[in-house]
């Protein structure tokens, strides 16, 4: 049997050989980390035969995928178990890997708490040592509801009998247990590969995610392969905790969400100052790199919906609005936009436009709504109304590189002046089902991949996952805690500008249809708010704070002069603000410090008799005096970008 490997290098095996056997015959220390194989592109189990001539790479434990399947081992067979020893009246339901973790969802009369969560480790902590082999049975459908039933799991039974599949359902045993699970695996050959692990809370979940179905209780769990790992993980959670944006955004009385609009930001004063400071940065730099600025209803009849195809593809997660109009047999229709494109093409559509007029560049900030569940909601970075920083730029297929060219150096430097130096590119390129010729993907997806190389960022190519109608870029920047935000993308779209009828004169003398992108820099003003707020834990950028002076007194004696400085700061065009309050000056420090405000300046009677101010930076606790003057040069000196 001939084994080939990734690097095209090839084995020759005996028939009914394992993957453990391939790894075994490509060194020892293979064989030790291996815990699965992926056979013609599928995960299997590692003791699993190979059955013909094939392609395979061994996974190793320290892997993506080893770590993934050392998760999903800890979920279905330790977990899992551990439930069932210490709640021996429970349902297993399902248990499934997600980001960093696990979870497994079981259906109890008890009550389990965060508070049992250190019992249930203990547990699991003793299956472990036990580092049980773990073996598989396949079972036919009728032998499978016979194990399960005697078990009395009327949810594996559930999904036994709703799988389409006749036999081969997969049993997964450890070493001769009475503890089984259904799984598709792969599962870890043994549990001596279990890493570091913590179980982190307790929720309910419907069974399916449906409310009308019974609700499960829900335990999840994070798993590393090392308690640095481990560790270096919980820290940044507590890390992320602290910066939580809906937590400073209320210390810092910026928005807030109320149930008569779920997933709408009501934004408070301050709140709003930073988004409007944030939009006149973002409209500044799409003026200076040739897009022109539109707006487009709100409220738009479902015929424009209908021939866009979001009615029929999307009317699920539109808002949709009916009208008695005066004169009219039947109400009228309409859609509150979900997205702005339809309506640029109509801007688009209006005279002629000829091969001259190309590249055109629309740019809206256009507010979106959108139906999303509402248990997806979550502050400002998943909402129901949003902005985009949207636009639509109408080309030729020639220009399609030109265009990725401008877009990457656009977004590079807005990115940059926001504080994120990093971001990475992600290319996907065409899926099986699609509209638009070869030549035309060919074509697209050659610019898009040279502008990226020519400009020299690297970038991961996801083959087959860019939309049916056109390839696509996506961006995901770095935050200051090293998470990853997917926030600007570049779509090509060979269908829209078609199905609109869009179209321009070519140098030909004929008619064309023009080559529609959707480009976004950060996505949503709303949800890039957010992202900005936990980067900075709130303290934002001088020219992006709310209020970024605050001159308070110490003495009543001093207030004319108070007044005094407040009006040479706003003459600068300084956001300042007084604080004139009967308090302490601690008080006041405290106070405007925990709403982030950068620079407090606190007045005396000496800084008054001399003309000067006590200068205090927020995460400082230093002042510094200086001739009012000059402070107000300095200080104005930072309100650049
Ligand atoms: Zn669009």
């Amino acid at each position: 049997m001939k084994i080939t490997l990734p690097d095209k290098s090839v084995r020759d095996l005996p028939d009914g050989s394992s993957g453990y056997d391939v790894a075994k015959d490509i060194g020892p220390g293979l064989a030790k980390s291996a815990v699965a194989i992926i056979v013609n592109g599928e995960k299997k189990d590692l003791h699993d035969i190979i059955e013909k001539d094939s392609t395979a790479s061994i996974i190793t434990i320290d892997s993506e995928d080893g770590l993934e399947i050392m998760r999903h081992t800890l979920a279905a067979q330790v977990l899992a178990k551990a439930l069932k020893n210490l709640y021996p009246k429970s349902y297993l339901a399902i248990g499934p890997t997600i980001e960093d973790g696990f979870y497994y969802d079981i259906e109890t009369s008890q009550s389990i708490s965060v508070d049992d969560l250190e019992k249930i480790e203990k547990e699991m902590n003793k299956i472990i040592s036990s580092k049980s082999s773990i073996t598989k049975r396949i079972a036919s459908k009728k032998d499978a509801l016979k194990v399960f039933k005697s078990l009395e799991e009327p949810y594996k039974q559930t999904i036994i009998n709703e799988s389409d599949q006749k036999d081969n359902f997969q049993l997964y045993y450890q070493d001769q247990d009475s503890f089984v699970d259904l799984c598709k695996g792969p599962h870890l050959p043994n549990l001596s590969f279990i890493g570091s692990f913590k179980l982190t809370k307790v929720s309910g979940a419907y069974w399916k995610g449906d409310s009308k179905n019974t609700m499960l209780t829900r335990i999840y769990g994070t798993a590393w392969n090392s308690d640095k790992d481990l560790n270096k993980h919980l820290n940044s959670i507590e890390e992320a905790q602290k910066r939580d944006h809906r937590k400073l955004g209320k210390e810092m009385d910026l928005f807030h969400f109320q149930d008569e609009a779920p997933g709408m930001v009501f934004w408070h004063p301050d709140g709003w100052t930073i988004y409007r400071q944030l939009q006149n940065f973002v409209r500044q730099k799409i003026e200076s790199n040739g897009y022109v600025e539109i707006n487009t209803p709100l409220v738009i009849d479902r015929k424009l919906w209908e021939a866009s195809g979001h009615w029929d593809k999307y009317r699920e997660n539109m808002f949709i609005t009916e009208i008695d109009e005066e004169h009219a047999n039947e109400k009228r229709v309409n859609a509150l936009k979900p997205m702005n494109c339809p309506g640029h093409v109509q801007i688009y559509n209006q005279g002629i436009k000829s091969y001259k007029d190309l590249p055109l560049r629309f740019a809206e900030f256009g507010a979106c709504h959108r139906y999303e569940p509402s248990g997806t909601m979550h502050g400002l970075m998943r909402v129901r109304g949003f902005t985009q920083d949207d636009g639509h730029i109408f080309c030729t297929e020639d220009q399609i590189e030109s265009e990725t060219g401008l877009f990457i150096n656009l977004l590079s430097d807005i990115y940059a002046d926001l504080g994120f130096k990093d971001f990475n590119i992600k290319l996907s390129t065409r899926p099986e089902v699609r509209v638009g010729s070869d030549k035309t993907w060919d074509k697209a997806e050659q610019a898009l991949e040279s502008a990226i190389k020519n400009l020299g960022y690297p970038y991961k190519l996801d083959e087959g996952d860019g939309a049916f109608y056109g390839p696509k870029l996506d961006f995901v920047l770095t935050d200051a805690i090293g998470r990853a935000w997917q926030c600007g993308t570049f779509q090509l779209d060979f269908n829209l500008a078609d199905r609109l009828d869009a179209e321009f004169v070519g140098e030909d003398g004929k008619k064309h249809i023009p080559v529609m992108i959707h480009r976004a820099v950060l996505g949503s003003f709303e949800r890039f708010i957010g992202i900005l707020i936990e980067n900075y834990s709130g303290k934002l950028p001088f020219w992006l704070a709310p209020k970024q002076v605050v001159v308070a007194s110490i003495v009543s004696e001093v207030n004319d002069y108070v007044m005094e400085i407040q009006e040479l700061f706003k003459n600068k065009g300084i956001r300042t603000e007084v604080d004139l309050r009967n308090e302490k000056i601690s008080y006041k420090v405290r106070e405007h410090s925990s709403k982030k405000v950068p620079i407090i300046l606190a007045i005396g009677k000496n800084e008054k008799a001399n003309n000067t101010v006590s200068i205090r930076r927020i995460g400082s606790n230093d002042s510094k005096v200086m001739d009012l003057n000059k402070a107000v040069q300095e200080i104005t000196k930072e309100n650049t970008i």
